[in-house]
């Protein structure tokens, strides 16, 4: 199995990045001419709405350049394989785990950009997320962007060109990714073994997101929630109704992050108050198997401020990923709504395309004959305005956003 195998309908991306990856491993391996048109940049900016895959073609990509066969990308030798695990000596991977990334971790990565491979043909600094990057950050990497080393290359990832400063964008070549079909996502599915059925349902009511697929096919609470949130247009008639819908839908995004975060949270804290030397609880709790967060920053701090500014920089990065994580949360709910409001259009309309959500065919069919498309324009819209206000304000408080949401909604 290739490492192209990953990305979903996508092939052009593939043969661009396969062209790019053949010409690399011509100029830096025997030195002869590769016969083709693409060619290799050191910096390189991953487009594409959720699901489509940005971070998986870039590291399908960062293993291609490190792989030891022909055509590269194998997916079997050591190279691909320690890319592909995250184990690879000559990979630095940055994942903001809060709302932004920082100049700190931007410098540490430019700090490794500037040395040469160690056992891989390419170092390969990969920046999911770098909509996420703080200005100072921003302009801590275009330093490195404009004078790559000779063997060093830079993978961003962001929903769209907009989402990086324009001094960035200009230094990179974009590599756009569109959202696979549902037939294709349902195509994978299947190939991992679920049920054909079950498999198309949720292709289907992902709209083309591979990841929010497989979690529907997998996930019975993730189905469960997905029932509530759509259920939420037909129970909005009167203002107390709006603002209950909006409160169950909040909460149910903090009881997510709480189970994602919280066993994490405190194993971390444990885990470094060991390294620190200080409070460390029971012998053989969860933190003795929890991996210690994350050295290099959290070292310099502790000799800098000490152990209760270590412990307090944690918790600050925890807090920060906890609104992350209710954020995201809200925003795969945001996203199922506005696909609802646009299946009772498409009824409205007598559009001939497929439904999003195909099991709400009754309460859609109910929703278009008690409004007029004007009505359900203007809904849609206000979904996606707050989805929007939420993912560009920080300081929005989730609840005040999702219950002018949910008033803007109301049907009575
Ligand atoms: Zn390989």
């Amino acid at each position: 199995m290739s490492v192209w195998d990953a990305l979903i309908g996508q092939e052009p991306v593939i043969e661009a990045l396969a062209g790019a990856a053949s010409t690399a491993a011509g100029v830096t391996g025997s030195g002869g001419l590769v016969a083709t048109r693409a060619t290799m940049t050191h910096s390189w900016l991953f487009t594409g709405p959720a699901g489509a895959g940005r971070s998986t073609a870039a590291r399908a990509f960062a293993a291609a350049l490190n792989c030891e066969n022909s055509p590269p990308g194998c997916g079997g030798c050591h190279g691909c394989h320690t890319v592909l695990t995250d184990t690879a000596s000559d990979l630095r991977s940055v994942r903001p785990e809060g709302l932004s990334l920082g100049v700190k971790d931007i410098r540490e990565l430019v700090r490794d950009a500037a040395s040469a491979p160690t056992s891989g043909r390419w170092r390969v600094l990969l920046l999911e997320d770098a909509d996420r990057l703080t200005d100072q950050a921003a302009n801590a990497l275009l330093k490195a962007l404009e004078e790559p080393a000779k063997r060093s290359v830079f993978l961003l990832c962001a929903p769209s060109v907009d989402d990086v400063l324009p001094t960035v964008r200009s230094r990179c070549r974009v590599v756009s990714l569109c959202l696979p079909t549902p037939t294709q996502v349902a195509a994978v599915l299947g190939r991992d073994g679920i049920d054909p059925a079950l498999a198309q349902f949720a292709a289907q009511a992902a709209a083309g997101d591979v990841d929010r697929a497989r979690s529907l096919a997998t996930d019975e609470a993730a189905r469960d929630r997905r029932t509530e949130v759509l259920r939420i247009p037909t129970r909005l008639q009167r203002t107390g109704d709006c603002l209950d819908a909006a409160a169950d839908l909040v909460a149910a995004a903090n009881a997510d992050a709480d189970a994602a975060n919280t066993n994490r949270d405190e194993a971390e804290t444990e885990a470094l108050k060991i390294s620190l030397g200080v409070g460390a609880t029971s012998a053989g709790s969860t933190a003795k198997r929890a991996r210690a967060p994350k050295p290099g920053a959290k070292t310099r701090a502790v000799t800098v401020r000490g152990a209760a500014g270590a412990l307090k920089e944690l918790a600050k990065t925890q807090k920060s990923r906890g609104r992350r994580t209710v954020l995201d949360s809200l925003d795969r709910a945001l996203v199922d709504l506005a696909g609802w409001y646009r299946d009772v259009l498409v009824v409205q309309l007598g559009a001939p395309v497929d439904a999003i959500h195909p099991d709400q065919g009754d309460a859609v069919t109910r929703a278009a004959r008690a409004s007029t498309p004007e009505q359900t324009l203007h809904r849609l819209e206000a979904v996606l305005k707050y989805r929007r206000k939420l993912a560009d304000n920080p300081a929005l408080v989730p609840l005040l956003a999702i219950e002018a949401l949910t008033l803007e909604l109301r049907t009575g």
